[in-house]
């Protein structure tokens, strides 16, 4: 790569930061009250203002998305075994699996990659106590069928929800379904605290429990009753929140123009698969998964990836290896999840931040169209 490119280059996300003049107003107020992490002021301003924001009964601060996760397990106090999908990031897996649990691998479907409710039925046994499905990229799952098959079985039902902030399903926000979902507040998401993540609920009892887990299992001042861990979001992670809060209309607003500019340009090319756009859904456009078939495409999702990087410009092979695949898993919980396995292997995504330019995507869309047409016969 040359020097002009190296310094051109073009990342598959970019983390939204606000003015930096109103991140320093936000944490001045520390200097005065030292109280810079346990539940302070910004931290409750932030907690009062997501649950707005997201249309949530009650929500509770993690530290990060994944500690957000793993500690909502625990608080569930689950056993046996848990149905998921592997078409995700590793946090998912590893929540299961750090909590003593076994994943139960249930494939994905074709159309927009989330769990394929027709098959977890199938999975469930007298070992079974939770569900937990990804709104993988966004994409919302089959919400209604899910509740069906928890209450037919009596399955709790924990969504990972890092993907979907602010989105909403059938004009409910989307945190409002199962009985938690878990955001996540990384850099890399639309809406970020640095690190950071929280849990949508609504059973109180889980609040106080959540609560207690984040902050090291202590109950009152003298008493500490469970092995709780720490993960609190402390201070400046909220004021980022607070700030960040300010823009995610703009920012979610600039990202769609991006998808739109990329729908358009590689709209109709033979062999370029996009997930549809889902019906009721509010979205946040947090990512922009697309899928090269080899056969009709020409060159495959590797040869894509390698061609946008000679250029510059860092896609991402999101999500492979699939988590089952994974080496520290050592093969033991592998799943039968064909779909799963050939989606993974097809599957890129593009680089997607609110002020990607539009020249940019152009740039990519044309590095993408070369590939196609310079192949023979196609
Ligand atoms: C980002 C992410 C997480 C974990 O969130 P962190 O805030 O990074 O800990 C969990 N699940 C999925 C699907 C994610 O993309």
């Amino acid at each position: 790569m040359d020097e002009r490119k190296k310094n051109n280059k073009i990342l598959v996300t970019r983390s939204s930061m606000p003015p930096i003049d109103e991140y320093i107003e936000e944490i001045k107020g520390l200097w005065d009250n030292h109280w810079l992490t346990n539940m302070g002021e910004k931290h409750k301003e932030l907690e009062g203002k997501l649950k707005e924001y997201l249309e949530v009964q009650e929500l509770s601060l993690f530290s990060n998305g994944h500690m957000a996760l793993e500690l909502t397990i625990q608080a569930m106090n689950l056993s046996g075994e848990v149905i998921t999908t592997p078409f995700t990031f590793a946090s998912t897996t590893h929540a299961i699996v750090r909590n003593g649990l076994t994943p139960v691998f249930c494939d994905i479907n074709p159309i927009d990659y989330t769990i394929d409710v027709n098959k977890i039925e199938e999975l469930i046994t007298d070992k079974t106590s939770a569900i937990i499905p990804v709104h993988v990229y966004g994409n919302i799952c089959e919400v209604e069928e899910i509740e069906k098959i928890a209450q037919k079985y009596n399955l709790k039902v924990i969504y990972d929800s890092a993907h979907a902030f602010g989105e909403a399903y059938k004009g409910k926000g989307i945190g409002q379904y199962g009985d938690a979902s878990i955001f996540s507040f990384h850099a890399t998401k639309v809406f970020n605290t640095i690190e950071g993540g929280a849990v949508a609920y609504t059973d109180k009892e889980l609040g106080l429990n959540l609560y207690r887990l984040k902050n090291f299992g202590i109950r009152g001042p003298e008493i500490v009753d469970w092995v709780g861990t720490n993960a609190k979001m402390n201070e400046f992670q909220a004021a980022m929140g607070i700030c960040n809060l300010r823009y995610i209309d703009q920012e979610i607003k600039k990202r769609k123009r991006v998808v739109r500019k990329y729908l358009e340009l590689l709209n109709g090319i033979p062999g370029i698969v996009f997930c549809k756009k889902q019906i009721n859904v509010k979205e946040n456009y947090s990512y922009f998964p697309v899928r090269f078939d080899e056969e009709i495409f020409g060159v495959g999702r590797d040869i894509v990836l390698e061609e946008l990087k000679n250029e510059g410009i860092f896609a991402r092979k999101y999500f492979y290896p699939l988590t089952s695949q994974f080496e520290c898993y050592k093969g033991r919980y592998l799943g039968n999840t064909p779909i799963a396995e050939h989606v993974s292997k097809q599957i890129l995504t593009l680089p997607l931040y609110a002020d990607l330019k539009m020249e940019d995507v152009e740039k990519i869309c044309m590095i993408i169209k070369r590939l196609k047409y310079k192949k023979k016969g196609n």
